[in-house]
């Protein structure tokens, strides 16, 4: 167990490092009690949500303890950002990696040794590299953080054969303190890493999943390509990535979407590296804003301000799919994630499953199948379906925050509608399906009605001031009332329940919620679901939010970004300008109190950014 050695004492302190080194006021959800744990030498295995603020939970320990902090992550391209973004705050850190020349490598090794660094970034191989063992044990290691541990289970979704290292590095380095992060959830992959790390007594952190800043929509795939390019151009200027299922489709819309003016690339496995690696860098530095993708795409994009997540085809597991949306919206702020269903999507992949040899992998894919439908059809939120297949509760009946629950719905009374509903399942014999109520209820002129002499019957052409879609949404109703049900079979025939026949008999009243009935939209406005007078959810709308000057202040951030060749958020977060849209600074001393400056960026930063917002308050003076 590491000793306490020059370590803050208590959270004031903590907090003081949080604003001088990283700029932030505040501790997120988690990240005190941690940051405690690790200080006082416990090992902590961390689960969190992906921009749940994971990477100062071992950041901050490594600047108020001696020595030095190993951080061990397997994604080559996000070391870099992380070591970036650290310099930027004026922390000593460095990654050797393979794409570090071997003379660079040495020096940073000599420093570390010389105890002029705080945190050393390496990929799992390297623990495998000749020498490198022995450089190990001649420096004073105070901390190690495993990042994205989930790569040393095999039920995870990532699994890395080199993670395996790991276990024997605990071995060489017996003294450090170890902190394990991971974003996946599942209570196996859990297990898991804390039997194969060998730390069954490090404490457990487990931060809720949901991500409030999330909105989680499911739309009919039918017109999905107007839907979509309306959804694209809804969040113009944002960055978004549109997952499909195969290479070709991937290409074939990055075509057509950059056709209708909305250039996009394509990203596949199929692609040269080179090709590849040139399309994420383009992404992360917002040179191109829309990546049309299969699922290889993503896993090594730490961008925080990723707007809109789209799953044009159906993910193959909810897993996934709360992993893929997990990429939108890192900073926190408002984002969306829509995914296209189409009924037929069951039968489509129902066969690509059956084709699967081993029964047992097959199994797995039909259920998880069965899950991912489920959760397309639910009309309950969406939210809550993720958070309980997490194994979290969640109990709020609307959160604000899915298509289910953004919907307005309305009361409606719906006595004489079910009365005419019901009447016709029972007069047909509850022996049909609902297509043929419907006909028959519309006074249908089709054959099969008259075929089953249905015309005659006295509901015959009884409705005729609701469509077809209509009664379907009120059949819908009136199954969760319990009053109609329908065979589980193939064939979904509706009848009757007992407390349907009840409710006829009765003559009683019905009150229904339904969606509400909305005047005819523009094209852009069906599945723009914010309610009115709320803007804060599409992506250029925070209100009170000065667009002309953040534009302003973003387009300086691009530049002085582009002149350091870093991405843009190491200079500052969307939030921070959005902040400092809205407080609008005009000296180093309110610029400080912005969340996210802090002396390293006030220094570098606070001329240009105080520049350009006296500049914009002076032209609106005069105007
Ligand atoms: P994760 O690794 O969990 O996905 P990160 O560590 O990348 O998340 O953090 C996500 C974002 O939140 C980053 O932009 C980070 O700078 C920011 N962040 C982290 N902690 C805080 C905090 N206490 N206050 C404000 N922003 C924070
Ligand atoms: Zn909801």
């Amino acid at each position: 167990m590491s000793t306490f050695r020059g370590v803050a004492r208590d959270e004031l302190d903590l907090r003081q490092v949080l604003k001088t080194r990283f700029g932030y006021d505040e501790f997120r959800p988690l990240q005190a009690e941690i940051i405690g744990n690790v200080l006082a030498g416990r090992d902590s295995l961390v689960l969190m949500p992906t921009g749940g603020g994971k990477s100062l939970c071992y950041q901050l320990p490594a600047l108020c303890l001696d020595g030095l902090t190993l951080v061990i992550s397997p994604l080559i391209a996000l070391m870099k950002d992380q070591v970036d973004a650290l310099r930027a705050n004026g922390v000593a850190a460095a990654f050797v990696n393979s794409s570090v020349p071997a003379q660079e490598a040495r020096d940073i090794l000599a420093a570390a040794r010389a105890g002029r660094l705080k945190l050393l970034y390496v990929a799992p191989e390297r623990l495998a590299v000749p020498g490198f063992r022995e450089f190990l044990t001649s420096v004073d290691i105070g901390l190690i953080a495993i990042d994205e541990a989930h790569c040393i289970s095999e039920w995870g979704h990532d699994f890395r054969p080199d993670y395996r290292n790991l276990r024997t590095l605990r071995d060489t380095l017996s003294t450090a303190t170890v902190i394990a992060l991971t974003a996946t959830a599942t209570a196996r992959v859990r297990d898991d890493i804390v039997e194969q790390l060998g730390m069954p007594r490090a404490r457990q952190f487990v931060s809720s999943f949901n991500r409030e800043n999330l909105t989680y929509v499911v739309r009919p795939k039918r017109r999905a390509r107007v839907a979509l390019l309306a959804l694209l151009r809804k969040h113009a200027n944002a960055p978004a990535i549109v997952y499909c299922l195969s290479r070709d489709g991937t290409e074939a819309l990055a075509a057509d979407l950059s056709q209708e003016g909305i250039p996009a690339l394509p990203y596949h496995a199929g692609l040269d590296v080179t090709v590849r690696r040139e399309t994420q860098e383009r992404f992360i530095r917002d040179e191109a804003l829309v990546i049309v993708a299969t699922i290889a795409f993503g896993m090594g994009i730490d961008k925080p301000d990723v707007r809109l997540i789209v799953h044009y085809d159906l993910p193959k597991t909810l897993e996934g799919y709360y992993q893929e949306t997990g990429r939108a919206g890192r900073d926190g702020l408002p984002s969306e994630c829509v995914l296209f269903f189409s009924a037929g999507d069951r039968a489509k992949f129902t066969r690509f499953i059956d084709e699967i040899e081993d029964p047992a992998e097959r199994e797995r894919a039909h259920q998880q199948l069965d899950q991912m439908i489920a959760y397309c059809e639910a009309r309950t939120c969406r939210r809550a379906f993720v958070l309980q297949y997490f194994g979290e509760s969640y109990d709020k009946t609307d959160c604000g925050g899915c298509d289910v629950c953004l919907v307005e719905r309305e009361a409606f009374d719906a006595t004489e509608i079910a009365q005419k509903i019901l009447s016709a399942v029972i007069r047909t014999g509850e022996r049909f399906g609902l297509r043929h109520i419907i006909m028959v209820l519309r006074g249908s002129r089709a054959r099969r009605v008259f075929e089953w002499g249905h015309h005659e019957l006295p509901v015959y052409g009884i409705v005729r001031d609701y469509d077809r879609d209509e009664l379907k949404e009120i059949v819908g109703l009136l199954e969760d009332e319990g009053l109609l049900q329908r065979s589980p079979d193939k064939f979904a025939t509706v009848s009757v329940t007992r407390a349907g026949h009840e409710f006829l008999r009765r003559r009683g009243t019905l009150t229904l919620s339904r969606i509400k009935r909305a005047a005819p939209e523009s094209q852009a406005g069906p599945h723009d679901l914010r309610r009115s007078g709320d803007d804060s959810r599409s992506s250029g709308g925070t209100p009170g939010l000065n667009r002309e000057l953040f534009e302003r202040l973003r387009e300086l951030r691009l530049r002085l970004a582009e002149a350091r060749e870093q991405p843009a958020y190491v200079v500052f977060s969307n939030r921070t300008l959005e902040e400092m849209a809205r407080a609008m600074p005009r000296d180093h001393a309110s610029f400080a109190d912005i969340s996210g400056v802090g002396p390293a960026k006030l220094e570098a930063f606070a001329d240009d950014f105080l520049q350009v917002i006296r500049e914009y308050a002076a032209s609106r003076e005069t105007a």
